[in-house]
């Protein structure tokens, strides 16, 4: 097919292609400068790094808004849609295309608008939730709304405003996608919470686990994931991130408490498995979309795989747990593999998302969900969100926090304008699960595998099913063609029924 496009056709795409090259590496050389920022920077540069920062991130806008973009997509338009071009071609023309509209359809002064007030209205938010004072950050909340609303009209939609905003995350997936399968999930998952909450807690692990061992913890486990050291490190930030450069830089931090080993360690395999996703990209297709990761959903999926489905596992630990004793014999040596399973996976409804274990976090998102997309459709106004947010919380989870710091004010995505963001934490855990349950078929010893501490069939499962496709596809597609279905919440349920169920003695739920 492909010989039938002009040579000029051809042309303006390898044009295109260099151009979003350009575009690409400028943007990771900002990666780094944050990267430095958060891992290595003395205190007092900040204020010069910012200078670095912004300058950059001027002249990479400058770069993926040229005109000259915009008329080689017009050219490409026909051969694209048409089919012309191969799989590959017409994947990286549809991905520079929506980012390149995206950002032209918004007009400079806006952006700026958005920039500005965003930056005073994380100040105000660090300080409203300081002293737990809603009525402070509501003012600016109202006006992030009202130039978020404006940003999501530019853009255009078909059915509903909050789907503008949902797109740049999560590509392909509407919210009226996504409201049967979070209705099914809450339905499934208030009769487990409420079952939980009825058993014994679990003992807590306590002791100390000095620093140095739990970092050599870590990198061991992240190397039996199959993370190359040579295209990539562990180092230490106060937010654990994952950010890459290019396939064959991939910078993981996480964070150390000497007393408490389960955050350092599930923190590093939730960052390797992110790191996995970037490293296993294709190098062929690097700096073009297609040699990018698909969306936030399907990154996240990657990470809590990694962290949950294997790292939270009962197979995992038969492995790995007398390797835990041996470093921290002290404190974990009178501690049965059983008392440990049940610690790490101890349920508990609380006020604070960041905080919550497997089961109740997606409640946290639910609540979210159907807030944000409440107030972008006028449902809801900001001043009620205090209320109807306690209200949720009770209702899901069955508790109120005593105050907004540990209810509505808890995160830090609206002061950003980040709208439509948390539904992908979500999609990655609904991901994860159906993606563990397709390699558990195509590899039916799977379990056993991991309990003899054999983890790299399951990377190169992920790597051939997913990681090397890129942005071949649109998410929803990805993840059919990886697991012959399209996304069933039913895998997340059954998960946890099963998991939880065994732990906590339930009774069936269904
Ligand atoms: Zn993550």
């Amino acid at each position: 097919m492909t010989q039938t496009l002009t040579l000029d056709r051809e042309a303006a795409l390898a044009r295109l292609l260099q151009l979003n090259r350009e575009a690409q590496t400028l943007g990771s050389v900002g990666a780094v400068l944050h990267w430095d920022q958060e891992t290595m920077m003395p205190p007092k540069a900040v204020a010069a790094r910012a200078e670095q920062l912004s300058l950059l991130a001027a002249v990479t806008h400058q770069k993926a808004t040229l005109d000259e973009i915009g008329d080689l997509l017009e050219t490409l338009r026909g051969p694209a849609e048409a089919g012309e071009l191969d799989p590959v071609g017409r994947a990286n023309v549809r991905e520079i295309r929506r980012s390149y509209e995206r950002r032209k359809k918004l007009p400079t002064e806006l952006v700026a608008e958005l920039a500005r007030v965003q930056s005073l209205s994380q100040e105000a938010w660090v300080k409203a939730r300081a002293t737990s004072a809603f009525d402070e950050f509501a003012p600016w909340l109202e006006r992030i709304l009202d130039l978020q609303r404006q940003v999501a009209d530019r853009i255009g939609y078909t059915t509903e405003r909050y789907d503008a905003l949902l797109d740049e995350y999560e590509p392909g997936v509407h919210a009226s996608d996504l409201e049967p399968l979070f209705a099914k999930l809450r339905e499934a998952l208030v009769p487990i919470v409420r079952g939980i909450a009825a058993a014994p807690e679990p003992r807590a692990l306590t002791g100390e686990f000095p620093v140095e061992k739990q970092r050599e913890l870590g990198l061991s486990v992240a190397k039996a994931m199959g993370f190359d050291f040579d295209a990539g490190r562990l180092d230490i930030s106060v937010h654990p991130f994952c950010t890459s450069f290019h396939p064959s830089d991939v910078r993981l931090t996480t964070r150390y408490s000497p007393t408490d080993v389960t955050g350092s360690l599930f923190g590093t395999m939730h960052e390797t498995g992110h790191g996995l996703y970037e490293q296993g990209l294709d190098a062929e297709h690097a700096w073009t979309p297609v040699g990018g990761t698909s969306s936030l959903g399907i990154h996240e999926s990657q990470s809590r795989l990694w962290e949950n489905q294997v790292g939270r596992s009962r197979a995992f630990w038969s492995h790995w747990y007398p390797k835990l004793i041996a470093t921290f014999p002290e404190a974990l040596g009178k501690v049965s593999l059983d008392d440990y399973y049940r610690a790490i996976n101890c349920v508990k409804p609380s006020f604070i998302r960041v905080e919550a274990d497997e089961v109740t976090y997606n409640l946290h998102i639910l609540l979210r969900f159907e807030i944000e997309r409440a107030l972008f459709d006028g449902q809801l106004a900001v001043s009620d969100l205090p209320k109807t947010w306690n209200a949720k919380m009770v209702e899901y989870l069955g508790v109120e926090p005593p105050d907004d710091a540990h209810g509505v004010l808890q995160d830090v995505h609206w002061s950003f304008g980040l709208f439509g963001y948390f539904p992908t934490y979500t999609l990655g855990n609904l991901y994860a699960a159906q993606l563990f349950a397709a390699a558990g078929r195509a590899m039916p010893d799977l379990d056993e595998q991991i309990a003899r501490g054999e983890l790299l069939p399951l990377r190169e499962w992920l790597r051939v099913n997913l990681h090397q496709k890129g942005q071949l596809l649109l998410p929803p597609d990805l993840l059919k063609e990886a697991t012959g279905e399209s996304l069933k919440v039913e895998y997340f349920i059954t998960y946890l029924r099963e998991k939880f169920g065994a732990l906590y003695g339930l009774q069936s739920t269904r």
